[in-house]
């Protein structure tokens, strides 16, 4: 997993800079209908790091090309700039480059509620599960880009 500091390296300290951060790395995307009518979870537009918009919906065509796209029952946001939940680092979410998904049914360090092949395709396309983490740390609804 990246690190705070490589983070910080690419995209620049949104707590601290802001502004330069979303006009240079953040973008709205509008979600595409095939996608919203398969998952009617998904919002119209989600406001995202740039680099997250082509995995993102590569993941979601798979899911829904595979069945696995009706595990999905709420969105719960991307950017926010915030602390990471447990620890004093920055969240991913702070850099645009993190999902949440499911969130009541897959609280921070609570229960998982997803099938193993559905977290094999975030995996295999390049993402970070936090279903994956440690006890202490597992955050079943966090899905975070690491392929850059
Ligand atoms: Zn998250």
């Amino acid at each position: 997993m990246k690190t705070q500091a490589q983070l910080i390296a690419k995209f620049g300290n949104p707590e601290i800079n802001r502004l330069p951060f979303e006009n240079k790395w953040m973008k709205v995307w509008i979600v595409p209908a095939d996608i919203r009518k398969a998952i009617p979870a998904m919002p119209q537009k989600i406001y995202l790091n740039k680099l997250i918009e082509a995995p993102l919906d590569k993941t979601l065509r798979r899911l829904i090309a595979l069945g696995l796209h009706e595990e999905i029952k709420t969105w719960d946001g991307c950017f926010n700039i915030r602390k990471k939940r447990g620890s004093g680092g920055i969240s991913a979410h702070a850099f645009g480059i993190a999902v949440d998904l499911n969130a009541a049914t897959n609280p921070f360090r609570g229960s998982v509620t997803w099938s193993a092949q559905f977290l094999k395709v975030w995996r295999d396309i390049g993402w970070i599960c936090g279903a994956d983490w440690s006890a202490a740390s597992r955050d079943g609804m966090h899905f975070q880009w690491e392929g850059f």
